[in-house]
């Protein structure tokens, strides 16, 4: 793993964006040229250069991520610049120290930049978007879904895409919820390919779903098994994507059972290992309570198991006793910020130490 990220590093493809030099400032200040180079996924260099009558004493760069959140926040970066009449320079936003953007993210920046004699211009917002130019991406889309893919051909992407249509479909069905914003999907050819997209990855990395952009990168290989793993692991998500849509708010995180449990029932039928956990569990009565599944799951991989297997079977059991409304309305009711306890006895009229015996006693 770590040669290849070596390698990825020697071999980071550049991808250049020149934005002609169009703006003038009838003061004699004016932008020379502008670009941004890409170095996927570690870097994004911003160069300018302007010039004027006067020196030039102050240069910025302004930058925003573009990304679904409640306080969007503009970077204002002062580039030391020592005064003159013609200046050319650059600034390295460098991931490594800020931590990642996933593949496709839009970046909107521009410059601002003064000179001796008061004079100041600020450069029309340019988009750029933040590719793994490592590969030959190719695009499909239906709907709200964009899948690119670079290994395998066009029926490969077209039933990924099938499988991302149906694991929607059985969302809406389940809980009425759907895609509010378009999403995009990165399908890397296997691990290391995914690893490599990544600033600090964790090495058992499948797919990452990254909820505020919406983007969700993977792996998928080519063999028959591991589509159909994939398919599963696109449907999942997918489903926390949609979720994250229609329930977030500045207030609070869904109960971690129902996230996960959402995402489980996208997925189709539960698999073998998870029906394996929950036979275990019933036997020795070591059920893990609803309200100890709020939280983020153990490490421990047994109850990892048990946690998904419990979620699934927990969101299984509100959707088929009580139908897709009231689940929407419970996800409604997350977003307007609700306690965990308060929502469901809200929408349900129980709290989770009831719905902790209501769905065992199944
Ligand atoms: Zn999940």
């Amino acid at each position: 793993m770590k040669k290849f990220i070596v390698t990825a590093l020697v071999i980071l493809s550049l991808m250049l964006f020149l934005i002609p030099a169009t703006i003038q400032a009838d003061n004699g200040l004016s932008v020379v040229e502008s670009s941004v180079d890409i170095s996927f996924p570690q870097k994004i260099t911003f160069n300018i250069s302007a010039a004027s009558d006067v020196p030039i004493t102050d240069i910025r760069l302004h930058y925003e991520v573009e990304r679904s959140s409640f306080a969007q926040v503009t970077a204002e970066i002062y580039v030391g610049v020592i005064p003159a009449q013609s200046i050319e320079t650059q600034w390295i936003w460098d991931m490594r120290r800020t931590g990642g953007l996933p593949p496709g993210a839009d970046v909107i920046y521009w410059w601002t930049i003064t000179d001796a004699a008061g004079k100041k211009i600020e450069t029309a917002p340019q988009t750029v978007q933040f590719n793994d130019g490592r590969y030959d991406w190719k695009t499909i889309q239906q709907g709200q879904v964009t899948l690119n893919w670079y290994e395998g051909d066009d029926s490969f992407a077209e039933e990924l895409m099938a499988a991302t249509q149906e694991a929607l479909m059985r969302l809406a069905a389940n809980s009425g919820a759907s895609l509010e914003s378009p999403v995009s999907l990165y399908i890397y050819a296997n691990q290391s390919d995914l690893i490599g997209a990544m600033i600090y990855p964790q090495e058992w990395t499948g797919g990452v779903a990254y909820s505020q952009y919406g983007i969700i990168a993977m792996n998928v290989e080519g063999t028959q098994s591991r589509i159909e793993s994939g398919k599963r692991t696109i449907s999942h998500e997918l489903t926390h994507l949609v979720i994250n849509q229609v329930t977030n708010n500045p207030y609070n995180y869904l109960p971690n059972w129902l996230n996960e449990g959402l995402a489980m029932t996208s997925e189709g039928e539960l698999e073998l290992s998870f029906i394996l956990a929950l036979s275990r569990a019933d036997a020795e009565n070591s059920y893990i309570s609803v309200r100890s599944l709020c939280s983020p799951f153990p490490a421990d991989i047994n109850q990892t198991i048990l946690s998904y297997a419990e979620s699934y079977k927990i969101v299984s059991y509100l959707i088929n006793e009580y139908g897709r409304d009231k689940m929407f309305e419970l996800l409604d009711t997350f977003r307007q910020g609700s306690g965990y306890d308060e929502a469901l006895k809200k929408v349900y009229g129980f709290d989770m130490d009831e719905l902790n015996s209501l769905w065992r006693s199944e």
